[in-house]
């Protein structure tokens, strides 16, 4: 069958950003969104850089949340969509944009996902970016495909893969490596979440999720994928992404501050 049009028109959009990362996770709740969320906060600490986040979860977008974006809409504007900035070097296009109520539930099927994430990457006035990133619904569904074809003749820099240190996330992860290692998409490397918790209290460090089989670090050794980095679990990651803020910023002493900037540069 032909090729689809769109697949061209995509490459001509994005034709002005420079790098295109994907933030994948094998499960849901591993904290890939609030990775994304900050990712996008961290390098539009650099007033020269022009950053795009892009929520194509359709199924459960929290980005406009995480964004203290919630009740905003997309406009149109002659040539397609407008994002939302969040700051003038910070724009955010989100499905959570387009319903009406952050309660209502978007139930449908592959071809109108399909349909949906063509036009958030073919149909958004992004203008000149420095890094788009894209986040992704859990897992290796019909919206992960569309999104690496489509992106497929303009090229995807990488993606960087979220776990907890639990063997049940690890081995959904390996399934994203296998799909990466499928469809052509560079691993730039694993982010291990939720890596243990440190008390605000004693300061002692205590494993949450402990790693039954060597952990993250294990599995990027046998596979000879990098490992970005490990973040612990901290109560104020949650607090100041409900808050829809930067936790970069507001919570600078925390240990998973330290930890996510160290990530952050290593992107
Ligand atoms: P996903 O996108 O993988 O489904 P989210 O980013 O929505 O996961 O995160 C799930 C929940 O975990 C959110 O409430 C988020 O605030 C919280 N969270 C994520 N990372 C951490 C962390 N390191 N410490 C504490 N809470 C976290």
């Amino acid at each position: 069958s032909a090729p689809d049009p769109a697949i061209e028109e995509v490459k001509e959009k994005l034709s002005t950003v420079k790098h295109k990362l994907l933030v994948l996770s094998g499960k849901g709740g591993v904290g890939k969104s609030t990775f994304s969320a900050q990712l996008a906060y961290g390098l539009a600490e650099d007033e020269d850089k022009q950053i795009a986040l892009l929520d194509v979860d359709l199924c459960g977008p929290s980005i406009p949340k995480m964004m203290g974006l919630e009740n905003e809409q997309v406009h149109h504007s002659g040539s397609g969509w407008s994002p939302v900035y969040v700051e003038d070097n910070l724009a955010v296009m989100s499905i959570g944009f387009l319903i009406n109520s952050p309660d209502d539930a978007i139930i449908w099927r592959g071809p109108k996902k399909n349909g949906m994430i063509k036009q958030f990457l073919r149909d958004v006035d992004w203008g000149e970016v420095d890094y788009l990133i894209v986040d992704t619904p859990p897992g290796t569904s019909d919206e992960h495909l569309s999104v690496v074809q489509y992106l497929s003749t303009a090229c995807i820099d990488g993606a960087v893969i979220i776990t907890t240190p639990q063997e049940v996330s690890l081995q959904d992860v390996r399934k994203e490596i296998n799909f990466c290692r499928k469809v052509n998409v560079p691993i730039i490397g694993i982010v291990e979440n939720m890596s243990g918790f440190i008390c605000p209290k004693c300061k002692n460090k205590s494993q949450i999720f402990p790693p039954t089989t060597g952990g993250s670090e294990k599995m990027c050794n046998d596979l000879g994928i990098p490992l970005l980095g490990s973040i612990p679990l901290d109560e104020a990651i949650g607090r100041t992404c409900d808050s829809g803020k930067s936790f970069l910023t507001n919570v600078p002493d925390s240990p998973a501050v330290f930890s996510y900037r160290k990530i952050i540069q290593r992107i």
